[in-house]
């Protein structure tokens, strides 16, 4: 039996729960607006980072404290529930004097055991609801083992939020979604709400329609979901967020996001093109010394022995990727062609030069 999320049953199992908010908390404008038009639209429950742990120094790293006080102010005028990222153990002390009605962990605190520690024996003793978010990497015994920490300092309000996992493969996603192994995570935890967050797993609000339908299908109990008055001039993750007004539509509207989600995709396509090209151009310079090399040392352009290893290893290497090998020895005899015909035509260049 799950749990209802909140005291009250705020957030109870049955319809699909929502936690929506900006990334950040940007100036007391800002939050109210945000806040104001999420509840018009059906929101109860508000998240918005006071603190935000950037990846690189210089960044905006959250207003802080005043932006609870902000927030706070908002939610008890609008009658929204509301909480915050705590990423260290006075976050969560100054989430308490603020009345915070939740907490979560941040991918970059849940890899972290003694913060989490720490930020646990601040909470122990609440009653607070505190949910957990997935690890940078996809190490699911650190995830168990900061639900475990908490657990330890009787907190049974937890629940989990999976935003995705960098991984070296890259891809259309900002942070791979490991849906199977999210699922074996959830049947080892059935006693956890689970909510998916497609803003963090996307990273690009045209694809989250995707997301959202995928958690569905998968049974996720509710979905945590980034969203700003005015996206486009975030201080943060403004590229995932929506305006309120988006979130209903993305439940139930029309799907024009599966046109969306194809530009994306092209776009992704382009630039891998695009580096391809440019890989292209430094394999042409190279070849160019190559035969500048071969000339001074009186050799042919053509070496038939080292271009029958390379198409042999470069089959071998097609299989690994799960590529067609016959595709990848067509693509390198082209290369391959147009290099010889270079390296030909300088090589008369210069016999010509040499005359004269
Ligand atoms: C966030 O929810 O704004 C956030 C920083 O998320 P994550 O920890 O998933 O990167
Ligand atoms: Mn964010």
């Amino acid at each position: 039996m799950i749990p209802s999320l909140f005291p009250g049953g705020i957030l109870p199992k049955g319809d699909l729960p929502i936690i929506a908010g900006p990334c950040s908390i940007e100036s007391q404008g800002q939050i109210y607006e945000t806040m104001r038009r999420l509840k018009e639209c059906g929101i109860g429950v508000v998240r918005a980072g006071a603190w935000k742990p950037r990846t690189r120094p210089g960044a905006f790293e959250g207003v802080g404290e005043i932006g609870l006080r902000w927030m706070r102010e908002a939610a008890d005028q609008l009658g929204l529930k509301v909480g915050t990222e705590v990423c260290l153990p006075e976050h969560a002390r100054i989430a308490l004097r603020y009345k915070c009605d939740f907490v979560w962990l941040g991918a970059r605190t849940t890899g972290s055991p003694f913060v989490v520690e720490e930020i646990a024996k601040v909470l122990d003793g609440s009653d607070l609801t505190v949910l957990v978010k997935n690890p940078i990497a996809p190490d699911f015994q650190l995830w168990q083992g900061a639900v475990e920490r908490l657990q330890r300092h009787h907190l049974i309000r937890i629940g989990l939020i999976l935003r995705g996992f960098t991984t070296v493969a890259g891809g259309l996603l900002r942070n791979d979604p490991l849906w199977e192994a999210g699922d074996d995570f959830k049947s080892h935890n059935p006693e956890l709400p689970i909510l998916c967050d497609p803003s963090h797993i996307s990273g690009d609000r045209r694809l989250l329609r995707e997301i959202v339908e995928e958690a569905l299908r998968r049974d996720y109990d509710g979905l945590f979901i980034e969203s700003h008055y005015h996206p486009e001039t975030a201080l943060t993750d403004a590229a995932q967020q929506i305006i309120p007004e988006e979130i209903s539509t993305l439940l139930h509207g029309e799907s024009t996001h599966g046109d969306c989600a194809l530009t994306a995709y092209r776009e992704q396509v382009d630039k891998v093109d695009s580096d391809l090209i440019h890989l292209l151009s430094m394999r042409s310079e190279l070849t160019t010394e190559i035969g500048a090399w071969k000339a001074t040392h009186h050799l042919t352009p053509l070496q038939s022995a080292r271009l029958e290893s390379m198409i042999y290893h470069y089959r071998r290497q097609a299989e690994l990727y799960g590529i067609s090998p016959d595709m990848v020895e067509d693509l390198f005899r082209i290369i391959h062609d147009y290099s010889l015909t270079d390296q030909i035509k300088r090589l008369k260049n210069e016999n010509h030069s040499d005359k004269d």
